[in-house]
């Protein structure tokens, strides 16, 4: 292999090289292992301790779950179930969707995104060729002639090198690799930013989760058991505005949207306690080059609406071990044919969502955050619709299951003892 004199030490040769253990990378990680290929995850930070990443854990992944042999393991995850969505728009209560009745999960499951890894990271290390690295972070790509040959990494003993058959970039919405391999995803603008923040839950608050939509003003509640998880929406680029201003503002909003919340808004006791996610909508055109593939929020990320980001990256990970674990386990080269097939596998389902979260984020989100708008509220005839259960059960489906699931088809090894 061609490589510059002042190369960092080798650390070694893996087949396969996935970079980041999100949800994508943990998911790839384990099949490629469970498939019996040599396979070494990196993650930059030291654990998966991260709040208000990710939590919601729809039907098309419990199902994925159970396919691999961990949904009785999960169910018994500390969680909280969500079997209807709901908002109160202009004051009044309305139901959105309804997940009961759907088959074979009829419930979205809430749970803290590091106990999912956790449990991903504990199934993969029962196989001899998993390797996760945690505190190595991928700095750049190595190059063979034409080729993707492995990732220079920053580790805890200084500069390593890691060379691998295959690169999969599972590095999230900042992805280095993609930047490395100079690709540049098409933004698609998103008119808000959300905050994050959680208020205690008491006995005799609503259930479930749902949404409040006042003109000017959003939230979305999410129940965590003792707790509300809170997002907060404001315009693109309000962060800052708002932050400068006395955290009261905040307090206060939050108590006129939900009177209910009223007596306990001081729990969110700084601006620290207040988390920003700012809402990104892109995707490349392409997402491989011989050699790397990109998967996850590095190829695509997706607004918040509908809390399908996990989600979608976890089908694409079962997507790419569905077409790659095979040819990986038998040797030889990764032809780049392969990678573009899983590009081709997944693009349409992404595009489609994407296309209905850029439609509800400029038809709906960008006018109600419109301080001058009309008042917000549904037209009666929607309304009358969505007293029908089973058209609630429609948004619920697409939300859930969203369109073409993937199903573990990866080749599976027993682990040892
Ligand atoms: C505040 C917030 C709230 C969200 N809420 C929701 C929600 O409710 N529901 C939902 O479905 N989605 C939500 N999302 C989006 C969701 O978290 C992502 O879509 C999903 O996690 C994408 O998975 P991924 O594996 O592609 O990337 P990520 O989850 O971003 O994982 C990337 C991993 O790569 C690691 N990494 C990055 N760079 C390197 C490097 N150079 N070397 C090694 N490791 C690296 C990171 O530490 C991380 O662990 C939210 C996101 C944020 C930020």
């Amino acid at each position: 292999m061609a490589m510059a004199r002042d190369a960092a030490p080798l650390l070694d040769h893996t087949r396969c090289c996935v970079v980041g253990g999100g949800p994508a990378g943990m998911v790839l990680g384990l099949l490629l292992a469970r498939a019996g290929v040599a396979v070494t995850v990196l993650e930059k930070h030291a654990d998966f301790l991260r709040d208000f990443r990710g939590d919601t854990v729809h039907p098309s992944t419990l199902q994925i779950l159970d396919e691999i042999g961990l949904g009785e393991d999960f169910a018994r995850l500390p969680q909280r179930r969500v079997e209807q969505l709901s908002a109160v728009i202009g004051g009044r209560a309305q139901p959105i969707a309804d997940f009961r009745g759907l088959r074979p999960y009829g419930h979205v499951a809430l749970v803290p995104q590091w106990d999912l890894l956790n449990l991903l990271a504990g199934a993969a290390r029962r196989y001899p060729t998993f390797e996760l690295r945690l505190r190595h972070a991928a700095t750049a790509l190595v190059r063979d002639g034409g080729r993707i040959a492995g990732v220079d990494i920053a580790t805890p003993e200084g500069p390593r090198r890691l060379s691998a058959d295959l690169v999969v970039a599972c590095d999230g919405r900042h992805s280095t690799l993609r930047a490395a391999a100079g690709l540049v995803p098409r933004e698609f603008g998103a008119p808000m930013d959300v905050l994050w923040f959680r208020l205690p839950r008491r006995a005799g608050d609503p259930p479930d989760a749902f949404g409040i939509v006042e003109r000017g003003r959003m939230m979305v509640l999410l129940d965590r058991g003792d707790a509300w998880q809170a997002a907060y929406l404001v315009a693109k680029g309000g962060d800052a505005a708002l932050r400068a201003r006395p955290l009261q503002v905040l307090r206060a909003d939050v108590a006129a949207l939900a009177p209910f919340l009223a007596d306990r808004t001081a729990a969110i006791a700084d601006w620290d306690a207040v988390k920003t996610l700012s809402v990104q909508v892109n995707r490349l055109a392409r997402w491989h080059l011989p050699g790397l593939l990109l998967i996850g929020d590095a190829a695509h990320a997706m607004s918040p609406i509908g809390g399908v980001g996990i989600n979608l990256a976890i089908q694409d990970a079962v997507a790419a071990a569905n077409a790659l674990a095979a040819p990986l386990a038998a040797g030889g080269p990764i032809d780049e044919a392969l990678l573009a097939a899983v590009q081709r596998r997944r693009e349409w389902p992404v595009r489609l969502v994407q296309r209905v979260q850029i439609a509800a984020q400029q038809r709906l989100i960008a006018r109600v955050l419109q301080a001058e708008g009309p008042a917000p509220r549904l037209p009666a005839a929607l309304r009358w619709l969505l007293g029908f259960r089973a058209v609630r059960r429609i948004p619920a489906r697409l939300v859930g299951y969203g369109v073409r699931p993937e199903h573990v088809r990866s080749p599976a090894t027993e682990p040892p003892g």
